[in-house]
């Protein structure tokens, strides 16, 4: 028995430290992980944070610039803390990643009840770092998050402000789903998020620990 066609190639990030280059498989994404954010969306911070999903072929990988993609007039930045899953659904390294969002299609979707795919997922919709392996004591809640476009520094975050941390994003996931080895998991933003257009630079960085840049093009 054979496939009648095949599925698209693996999409791959690289790896720090190796020639292994890490697959991802299903890419996850917290809403409102931080309280300072859930405030400036006009949301009930009080309300716990939720799951939605990009699909894997929204990666832009470092280096790559992304398309202003199509149907919006509002393209938002939203600097995340990438966690990547290993094998043993453990938490095999992190990433600096960009869930790029149409504003203006998520709060349709929001006001008439829908789902969040358009405002979420289109081509380039998550720019990622390479994946950094985690250390021995890594402690995933002193890292810092910032995001710049052309030079000015739009968003700035500390990982320890999260409302579910690291380990209990795992877990209340492993509570609906069991993990995979390659998945990644956008793990939230700080506040700041703010407009992109055409020709904007963008560095997003975890300060001291891996950085990567990109253009709107
Ligand atoms: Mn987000």
């Amino acid at each position: 028995m054979s496939f009648p066609f095949l599925t698209p190639d693996t999409v791959t990030l690289p790896i720090r430290g190796s020639e292994d280059i890490f697959p991802v498989n299903h890419i996850y994404c917290v809403g409102r992980n931080y309280r300072e954010h859930a405030r400036e969306m006009g949301a009930d911070e009080k309300k716990p944070p939720f799951f939605f999903s990009k699909p894997n072929w929204a990666i832009s990988p470092s280096g790559e610039n992304v398309a202003y993609p199509p149907n919006t007039n509002d393209l938002q930045h939203e600097v995340e803390l990438v966690l990547a899953v290993g094998p043993e659904q453990e938490i095999y390294g992190f990433a600096v990643g960009v869930d790029l969002t149409r504003r203006d299609l998520q709060a349709q979707a929001k006001k008439d009840g829908k789902p969040w795919f358009q405002g979420k997922c289109f081509p380039g919709a998550a720019p990622v770092s390479e994946i950094v392996p985690i250390g021995d004591g890594t402690d995933l809640s002193d890292l810092r998050l910032e995001l710049s476009v052309n030079g000015e520094l739009r968003q700035t975050g500390f990982c320890g402000d999260m409302i579910w941390s690291p380990v209990e994003i795992v877990g209340q996931l492993k509570n609906e789903i069991s993990l995979k080895a390659g998945d990644l998991i956008f793990s939230g933003t700080p506040s700041g998020v703010g407009t992109l257009k055409r020709g904007d630079s963008i560095v997003s960085s975890i300060p001291g620990m891996v950085e990567f840049a990109f253009s709107i093009v």
